[in-house]
């Protein structure tokens, strides 16, 4: 452990905003643009940390809200901080918790010193400031710690939006104040709703604070996906041009290709792991229900283009088999699956993008897209089947966020 927090731009794509970078840290290099699988509590569900950095993954996010809680940070400190006491080596980012602690906005009361709430394990009376968010993040141990942020739901009335806005920039500047720096870097988050005014305002208020990135938050919060886009859209190009941009919680394979063009460094999206588990998987011809009757005598792969470990050993009637048995390997394969699908979408864009090639890339990829809906709703009408949640639609299915957490406190990741 040694070194301070770097970010380079190694290329930038011409036909598009696409940045090909490389960031540094005390745990070593991520190559960027990057997909960070959510390890919300101290793990990638059913993932191990070696399966993690054999898929090629450099970097995870984890989460203060409920490491906090559960176990608890002095003793994640004791034992050697996060990434020892769960094994990882590569660089981990830390959600603040702001997000978290307002998506129990039933439970919550939010006030320009903190957030009081309940604990979503045993209902007692919590409050997260932006001091007790760094002081767990520094317990931690993250590479990169995140400040902490209002973030409200979507749709939220224009009064709520300039509440968040100015108490972002309050709770940024407390954040700034507390960290400890230690070769660490610290990330600001701007805020601002769907209203273009204001994410002007608070990208301009965020960045004169200085931080070494920036993060884009308070999207994928309930608004469509269109909506999500152009609020990336009109928030990425304002942000510095030679420091790292996370775009928060937003992660569908199209967003990800997309959301790179527009000049996004970072992302991060319980989609693959979570729908894993659910028997959703992600190919490179569209999404694949495993539970489907039709492949419970399928012998070939999941994605015959896929070369993980899961297509290249297994049949979709075994992992059919496996998801109706309930058998564990079913999360742990499916998990794989998806993650790798995930990982290697990245390593083709970062490639693009080398080869001055985004645009194409780009191109190619809306065209296979568009292929695959096609071809997908073909099959449901020849099978009489109800239409099933097509790529970019898994906003209205959810009611939760791609962040990690959900709005109706259904079920915290
Ligand atoms: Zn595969």
């Amino acid at each position: 452990m040694s070194g301070r927090f770097a970010f380079q731009v190694l290329k930038r794509d011409p036909g598009t905003g696409a940045r090909r970078g490389r960031m540094t840290t005390q745990h070593g290099e991520v190559e960027t643009p990057a997909f960070m699988p959510v390890g919300t509590a101290g793990t990638v569900k059913a993932m191990t940390p070696q399966d993690l950095a054999t898929l090629g993954f450099e970097l995870i996010l984890g989460n203060a809200y409920h490491l906090a809680l559960r176990p608890g940070e002095d003793l994640v400190r004791r034992l050697g901080g996060l990434h020892r006491f769960m094994g990882w080596e590569g660089s981990i980012l830390t959600d603040s918790g702001g997000f978290q602690v307002l998506s129990l906005a039933d439970r919550c009361a939010i006030s320009d010193d903190g957030v009081a709430f309940r604990s979503h394990l045993d209902g007692s009376l919590l409050t997260m400031t932006p001091e007790r968010s760094l002081s767990i993040q520094d317990a931690l141990g993250s590479d990169i710690v995140m400040a902490f942020d209002d973030c409200p739901p979507l749709p939220s009335g224009l009064e709520r939006l300039l509440e968040a806005v100015r108490r972002t920039t309050l709770w940024a500047r407390r954040s700034r104040d507390a960290f400890r720096g230690d070769g660490r870097a610290l990330f600001g988050i701007v805020q601002g709703g769907d209203d273009g005014e204001l994410r002007e305002r608070s990208v301009e208020e965020i960045t004169a604070l200085g931080f070494e990135g920036y993060a884009i938050g308070g999207v994928s919060v309930g608004e469509s996906a269109e909506r999500s886009r152009s609020i990336v859209a009109l928030t990425a190009p304002r942000l510095p041009e030679d420091q790292p941009r996370y775009l928060m919680g937003m992660g569908t394979p199209s967003d990800l290709v997309e959301m790179v063009a527009l000049g996004c460094d970072l992302f991060d999206c319980v989609l693959p792991t979570r729908n894993a588990r659910n028997g959703t998987l992600f190919t490179t011809t569209g999404r694949l229900q495993i539970k489907r009757r039709e492949f419970a005598d399928d012998p070939r792969p999941v994605d015959e283009a896929c070369g993980c470990p899961v297509c290249r050993g297994f049949s979709r009637a075994y992992l059919r088999h496996l998801y109706a048995a309930g058998e564990i390997l079913s999360m742990r394969l499916n998990t794989l699956h998806n993650l790798h699908h995930y990982a290697d979408l990245m390593r083709r864009a970062r490639a693009a993008i080398e080869a001055g090639r985004y645009a194409e890339f780009l191109t190619n990829f809306r065209a296979r897209a568009a292929e695959a809906e096609a071809s997908a709703a073909d099959g449901d009408k020849a099978h009489g089947r109800d239409v099933p949640a097509r790529p970019g639609a898994h906003r209205g299915a959810r009611g939760t966020r791609g962040r990690s957490g959900s709005i109706a406190g259904e079920k915290i990741e």
